[in-house]
């Protein structure tokens, strides 16, 4: 029985198999499949209605970063909404959006100093996009219209964020809908696309994308770049020097940079964010998932005044970036935002997690050597386990076997939420772990990767 609403567990789980259309979610199965309903949060725990314990994995789709229900952020959600629960920016100022700008651009990578505000990663995208061509137009170069992007890329769900995706099976239903993008092969070194190894290759891949920017040479508006790791794609780290080089050739080619750091921000790679570990500035920067802890839905598209300036002229010259949305700079969110930078702080967070990024080192280190362990990758506290049917030859599992989804359901027996990437294991917590339950994350994850593939 919940408390709160002394609704039972069952009629919870027919409701929610009757009415709610879940994402990414084949929901035949799912309306066949036991259900788990969350009730309560708790540091870096999940607990269900029926009082089970379930560590979060993966930080509830990649944004909690100080735990659930952390009170100094509780506490602070509260005072805002007894002063303001929203008003809009369309015409309007409002406190906790201008502090935030303000603070945030005191840790983005010097000159982003102008925040545009959305509410999620893909709008941050979709903002970062049409900013970008429409600098563009108003640099007279209209005919800079194409994006470059990398396969495996993932950059969110609206149709534009899709278009510049390189995830196959996301988009193979929508091409008819999308734009084309001109894709980059993927610094995803253990299945490398030219067929280099990481020891040797020299990073020939960064060539291509050279060759791409020259046969299109003025017709680039932008490269879109997830830094050092791309995330949805499977947890692909790219090689030290990678990110660097991509912004020598956007510099030489006279082409906008887009970091997407939605995944990578606010502390995931051990540095504030991921374009820092490489003193890289993007012209354009995308952020969300961590930025208000994951309490609230925010996210904002951070810019140079070279990009601003270029949009500023009277009102009939028409450089206004037409685009909003309805929740933009949601004081709530922003409240949280706000605590959760001073909690960065506080707590010295991205310190701390140097010694927890070595312990997760040397774990996974015991992990590739699991007969089905095929790839390790890890940048910070994000890890990617890619399983694979045989290891000599590095043979995927096939898609229709599901042994992912296996892996993180034999998790869940044993008390740890997780959810894969294909037939990657994720490894994503709340930045907060302790050293003792990032123990639990990965014994439970290693013994389920050998109940299910031994
Ligand atoms: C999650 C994600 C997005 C999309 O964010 P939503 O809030 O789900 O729309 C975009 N880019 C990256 C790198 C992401 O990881």
């Amino acid at each position: 029985m919940s408390k709160l609403n002394s609704i039972t567990t069952e009629q919870l789980r027919l409701w929610d198999k009757r009415h709610v259309w879940h994402p990414f979610t084949q929901m035949q199965e799912w309306e066949r499949d036991e259900q788990i309903v969350i009730e309560k949060g708790e540091g870096c725990w999940l607990i269900d209605t029926e009082g089970k314990r379930y560590l979060d994995g993966v930080a509830s789709m990649w944004t909690n970063v100080h735990g659930h229900c952390r009170r100094e952020l509780n506490e602070a959600l509260k005072e805002q909404v007894d002063r303001l629960e929203h008003s809009t920016l369309l015409g309007l100022g409002s406190e906790q959006s201008i502090i935030l700008a303000a603070r945030l651009a005191e840790i983005t990578p010097p000159g982003l100093d102008r925040f545009f505000y959305s509410d999620n990663g893909s709008t941050a995208m979709e903002v970062a996009v049409k900013m970008a061509y429409q600098y563009q137009v108003h640099s007279g170069k209209p005919e800079r219209s194409k994006y470059i992007t990398f396969r495996h890329a993932y950059h969110g769900d609206t149709l534009g964020a899709v278009s510049v995706g390189g995830i196959d099976i996301y988009h193979t239903t929508f091409k008819p809908l999308m734009f084309d993008s001109l894709m980059a092969p993927s610094p995803y070194c253990y299945r490398c696309e030219l067929g280099c190894s990481r020891s040797s290759c020299n990073m020939v891949c960064i060539d291509a994308v050279e060759e791409l920017m020259k046969r299109n040479a003025g017709l680039v508006a932008g490269l879109v770049i997830e830094p050092l790791v791309q995330g949805a794609g499977g947890m692909i780290v790219q090689p030290a020097g990678f990110l660097k080089r991509i912004r020598e050739l956007c510099d030489r080619y006279d082409i906008l940079m887009i970091a997407d750091e939605v995944a990578t921000g606010f502390g995931r790679t051990g540095a504030m964010f991921a374009c820092q570990h490489e003193d890289v500035v993007p012209d354009i920067m995308a952020i969300s998932k961590g930025i208000a802890a994951g309490y609230l839905p925010l996210a904002a598209t951070v810019t140079s005044e070279k990009v601003y300036s270029a949009f500023l002229g009277s009102y009939s010259e028409l450089k206004t970036f037409f685009h909003g949305h309805t929740f933009t700079g949601n004081p709530l969110a922003c409240a949280v935002a706000l605590k959760s930078l001073q909690l960065f702080q506080q707590d010295d967070l991205l310190a701390s997690l140097q010694p927890k990024i070595a312990s997760l080192r040397q774990r996974l280190e015991n992990i590739a050597l699991m007969p089905h362990v095929g790839d390790i990758r890890h940048c910070g506290m994000a890890a990617g386990i890619e399983l694979v049917a045989d290891k000599q030859t590095g043979t995927s599992y096939p898609w229709e076997d599901r042994i992912g989804i296996k892996v993180c359901l034999e998790a869940r027996k044993r008390g740890v939420f997780s959810r894969p990437l294909g037939n990657t294991i994720v490894i994503f917590p709340p930045l907060v772990i302790s050293n003792a339950e990032l123990d639990i994350l990965l014994n439970v994850l290693q013994e389920s990767i050998q109940n299910v593939t031994e």
